[in-house]
């Protein structure tokens, strides 16, 4: 039997290794000279390779289709992708705050050399420099793929072409096309864990708050909140709980990002104060230092570069004294400080984002095995699948997931055709 297998990912590597290994002829297209390209950049350099937690955690942590990855999940969990890389493969590793596993070495080189060698002594030919132009079917199975070089029969096609980010890396959203070209349904692909494009904060980047809160109001619904550490930059906002916003909102954003209008980010400085408690903190504050201006006042609740901010949102002057300062007054200084708003304007693009929203419905494949319902022989592995989870390994987890699901889906249909096979000599 001979799979071919569309991309050398981390979805690709991992499931063409796991063939071979299992006995099946396995050719890996890949477009780049070399494997791996975004696993180089994942973790910034590190590759946080999965998570440290138990499966309904890892669950938890999906945000779009969790049940699709159910049994997947089960059948190749974190701690199986621990044993795997730290056992068989050779790879030490850590695990780091939220349970970020990586490796000892820091290098996201380390992880990929481990793939590469798991295929090459598994017998796995990769062809480089090759781009996957076409699946071809006959009576309702795959049997080919066509490159811009050659066409490769198939008794398997696994197309594991990643997402639309970083499309530098060499993942252009080739496999969604594949999947229209043979009537099957993309949900429509989009950017995500990725940064905000936002107004009212222009001047304001570089600095990083943490212990923050950050609501999504879309519509005049909290649609996200997230708590933790942000950052400003030149055209927005960034940083953990923006990416996690980011990741629980794309479904509002348009294929160009675009938030709907009158869309906020509402920033709270003081989470762990409620209004009340903060308001009793400010009375403390002017009480001490009555001749005090509210700026100063404001300084010591807040990072300094903030302070004309918040003091414009609540219609304050900074140089007014505490004394000068009425209640009313007052409580809109603690408002702003709980509600920072900013307009939210939109996400960044894929050039930024980390994962793809959206991709080929979950609809169209079995959870099980990630075989194409309709077409016999088809498989679809890793980002390329409309599922995407917030980070923390989470995302890597599902591409060793799914790409293990395969293979084992793959090589069992081979063992049983070669039994027939005797069966009938
Ligand atoms: C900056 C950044 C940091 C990240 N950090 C982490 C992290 O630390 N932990 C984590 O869990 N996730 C992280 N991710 C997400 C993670 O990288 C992806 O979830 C994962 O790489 C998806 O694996 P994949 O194999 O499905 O796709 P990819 O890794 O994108 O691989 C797809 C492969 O297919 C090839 N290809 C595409 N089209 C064709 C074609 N037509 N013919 C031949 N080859 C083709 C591409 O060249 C590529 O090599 C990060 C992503 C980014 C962008």
């Amino acid at each position: 039997m001979r799979a071919v297998v569309i991309g050398a990912g981390a979805a690709g590597m991992l499931c063409a290794a796991e063939l071979a290994e299992r006995g099946v002829d396995v050719v890996v297209i890949e477009r780049n000279s070399k494997c791996g390209k975004k696993l180089f950049i994942t973790g910034k350099g590190r590759c946080n390779v999965t998570n440290d937690c138990d499966v309904p955690t890892y669950l938890s942590k999906i945000v779009t289709n969790p049940k699709f990855m159910y049994s997947a999940a089960y059948g190749f969990s974190p701690s199986d992708a621990i044993a795997l890389f730290s056992g068989k493969l050779g790879l030490a590793l850590k695990t780091e705050r939220g349970g970020r596993v990586f490796p000892v070495s820091d290098k996201s080189s380390d992880v990929i050399k481990a793939l590469e060698k798991y295929m090459r002594v598994s017998g796995v030919r990769v062809k480089y420099d090759e781009r996957a132009t076409a699946v071809c079917v006959e009576g309702g199975r795959a049997v080919a793929v066509v490159t811009d070089k050659a066409q490769y029969a198939a008794d398997a096609v696994v197309v594991a072409t990643g997402g639309i980010t970083y499309p530098s890396t060499g993942s252009t959203g080739d496999g969604y096309r594949f999947a229209r070209d043979l009537g099957l349904k993309v949900v429509t692909p989009r950017p995500t864990l990725v940064a905000f494009v936002t107004r009212g904060a222009e001047g304001l980047q570089g600095l990083s708050l943490k212990n923050v809160a950050l609501s999504v109001v879309i519509d005049g619904a909290e649609r996200a909140h997230a708590f933790g550490e942000m950052l400003f930059t030149h055209t927005g906002i960034s940083g953990p709980i923006v990416l996690e916003c980011s990741s629980l909102t794309s479904k509002y954003r348009d294929e160009n990002g675009a938030f709907p209008k009158r869309s906020k980010a509402i920033v709270d400085f003081k989470p762990a104060l409620d209004i009340a408690t903060l308001d009793a903190r400010i009375v403390r504050e002017f009480t001490a230092a009555p001749h005090a201006t509210l700026k100063t006042i404001a300084a010591k609740l807040l990072p300094r570069a903030l302070v004309p901010y918040a003091l414009k949102a609540a219609s304050l002057q900074g140089d007014t004294r505490a004394d000068a300062t009425d209640r009313e007054a007052r409580r809109r200084l603690a408002h702003a400080l709980k509600n920072f708003e900013l307009e939210l304007v939109g996400a960044e693009g894929a050039e930024q984002a980390i994962i793809t929203s959206g991709g080929v419905d979950v609809k169209e494949l079995d959870p099980k095995t990630m075989r194409c319902r309709k077409i016999d022989g088809l498989y679809f592995v890793g980002e390329v699948i409309d599922v995407d989870a917030l980070t923390g390994g989470f995302n890597l987890q599902t591409a060793w997931a799914s790409a293990e699901a395969a293979a084992r889906a793959i090589a069992s249909s081979a063992s049983k055709s070669c039994h027939i096979k005797v069966d009938s000599v």
